[in-house]
């Protein structure tokens, strides 16, 4: 990856306006709760949009008749940290604990890859991906990227 700082907000707001339809038409309603200090990541703005793109399709999809999606930025000592928390269908351990292998899907004609290629693009960065889930309550995703 190119690192350069990012402020992580702008990249963000760019991908849901790039999804705003989508994502109106699933009848999910976004919330933002941004951090009062600016989010800036070493980051390749490119691979980042990417990764927030992944994440906010797989959350639609584990939102059929809609819900919310709740995203969270935090400045922490030497990270920035966005949490996307859906209210979809949520996770049993089983599958958690496979989400990130490569081809692993539980979708009729899911790919399986988006995951692996954010979780490996993450780690790129210096950085990680980690989730929490609920069977039928819901799901977040902890992206982490150091600070520029
Ligand atoms: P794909 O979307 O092609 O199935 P991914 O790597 O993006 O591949 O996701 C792997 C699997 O992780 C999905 O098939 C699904 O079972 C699970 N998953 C990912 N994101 C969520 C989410 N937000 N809510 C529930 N399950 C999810
Ligand atoms: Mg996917």
């Amino acid at each position: 990856p190119s690192l350069e700082p990012t402020d992580v907000t702008e990249v963000l707001a760019s991908v849901l306006d790039f999804s705003r339809e989508e994502l109106e038409r699933a009848g999910v309603e976004v919330v933002r709760e941004l951090s009062p200090e600016p989010p800036r990541a070493l980051a390749d703005e490119g691979q980042l949009r990417q990764v927030f793109l992944n994440l906010l399709r797989n959350a639609r999809e584990a939102m059929l008749g809609g819900g919310r999606l709740t995203i969270a930025t935090q400045v922490q000592a030497r990270d920035v940290v966005v949490a996307l928390r859906d209210t979809g269908r949520g996770m049993t351990e089983a599958v958690l604990s496979r989400i990130f292998e490569p081809f692993f899907t539980t979708k009729e004609d899911g790919t399986g890859l988006g995951l692996a290629v954010c979780q490996q693009i993450l780690q790129a960065h210096g950085g990680e991906l980690s989730c929490q889930s609920e069977p039928g309550r819901g799901t977040t995703f902890f992206v982490r990227l150091p600070r520029a």
